[in-house]
């Protein structure tokens, strides 16, 4: 994840002060999930169905800042569920950035341009919208016909009103990486400001596994993603990009981002449910973390999800000494010489479509989520 200098200021100095306390495990994301209902059913989403009994639940705001402020956490995710179904977002958005954190909130954008006149712009605020590919790719993956476009418009509206907007794709089994390479240049043309990409995670209560990758498959779907971090300003630290590619191997460290929702602290990380807990520090201390692991729990044998493995790339710099130059100045590069081809919006931008793909059905009757309990006016599908 990509920082601006004001948040790299904050940043050293929040390492600095868990370094001079001795905290070995503390947060650096914070991934908050105020409620799990969304207005979409993602083909690859755990969320929807692992939570399917609470789904109508939501964390109150003040809850939410009390679980932001006792964990510390300088950087937070609002995610979900579909957040800007979340009636309170803007309220909670305004809290948190009055609290210095840098916000992301994390949205398949179907509700962004109707609420986007709600919101504010800061330097410490993204949308961070969600994109699985081209328009027919990413409708199949999300299950419903126009989202792609819907998205789209919303980044137009969202970067004219002034708004930093990242994207964030999920990399299947079946995904074309030429086609999320045609996709992240058409976004360079609308002016979005990073990309994030992660191979997807293999939530167990998915029913589709196939889907999903092993570690060889992962390796060589990013064999060339060196391509793209050259070409694109990617929000994927470069330690993160080569353990993807197989180049150097990186030890667990879910504690470091971790996931807050309506049943507390989940543990032990994004992914995996096996507990949840009243507090952060609860979940660090009661969680055995040498349990988890590739090679120890075999639901993490083929992970490779940047909830795991990204904070490691800032927190344990490993090896000799000549190596941990090498990385800290690879990511000295990283953070402040990226490229940036999106500085400018053109209006005139084509969406180059690939080969069309059949469309399942939705799925939403499956999930049924009373949307007028967290909108106020009422709401299309
Ligand atoms: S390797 Fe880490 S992030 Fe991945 S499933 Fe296991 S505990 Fe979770």
């Amino acid at each position: 994840m990509r920082f601006p200098v004001s948040v790299i200021s904050l940043l050293t100095g929040y390492l600095f002060k868990k370094k001079l306390t001795g905290q070995k495990k503390f947060p650096m994301v914070m991934m908050l999930e105020p409620l799990h209902a969304c207005n979409l059913t993602c083909t690859g989403c755990g969320r929807i169905r692992e939570y399917k009994d609470t789904i109508n639940e939501v964390v109150a705001v003040e809850d939410c800042l009390k679980a932001v402020d006792t964990s510390d956490t300088p950087v937070v995710v609002i995610c979900g569920g579909e957040p800007l179904v979340y009636g309170n977002i803007v309220e909670l958005v305004n809290k948190l950035l009055e609290r210095k954190k840098q916000v992301y909130v994390a949205t398949n954008a179907m509700f962004l341009e109707r609420r986007l006149k709600e919101f504010t712009p800061n330097s410490r605020f993204f949308f961070a919208i969600h994109l699985d590919g081209l328009e027919e790719t990413h409708d199949m993956l999300v299950e419903r016909k126009g989202v792609f476009k819907m998205a789209i418009d919303a980044i137009k509206a969202a970067k004219k009103a002034g708004f930093q907007v990242t994207v964030n794709t999920t990399i299947y089994k079946e995904t074309d990486m030429d086609e999320i390479d045609l996709m992240l240049g058409y976004l360079d043309t609308l002016g979005v400001d990073g990309y994030m990409v992660s191979p997807a995670g293999a939530y167990s209560s998915v029913q589709t596994q196939e889907i999903f990758m092993t570690k060889t498959d992962v390796r060589e779907k990013f064999k060339n993603v060196d391509k793209m971090m050259k070409k694109y300003r990617m929000h994927n630290t470069p330690i993160f990009m080569e353990f993807l590619q197989g180049k150097r191997e990186l030890s667990c460290a879910a504690w470091g981002v971790p996931t807050y929702n309506p049943k507390g602290w989940k543990g032990p990380c994004y992914l995996m449910t096996d507990a949840h807990y009243g507090s952060y520090q609860e979940l660090v201390e009661k969680t055995d973390w040498s349990k988890y692991g590739p090679g120890k729990d075999k639901r993490c044998d083929n992970c490779m999800v940047h909830v795991g493995y990204d904070p490691v790339a800032f927190l344990a710099l490993r090896g000799s000494l000549i190596q941990r130059m090498r990385d800290t100045v690879k990511m000295f590069m990283w953070q402040f010489f990226a490229p940036n081809n999106a500085s400018r919006m053109r209006d005139d931008a084509v969406v180059p479509l690939p080969p069309r793909r059949p469309v399942p059905q939705s799925q939403m009757e499956l999930h049924p989520v009373k949307l007028e309990n967290f909108f106020a006016e009422p709401v299309a599908r």
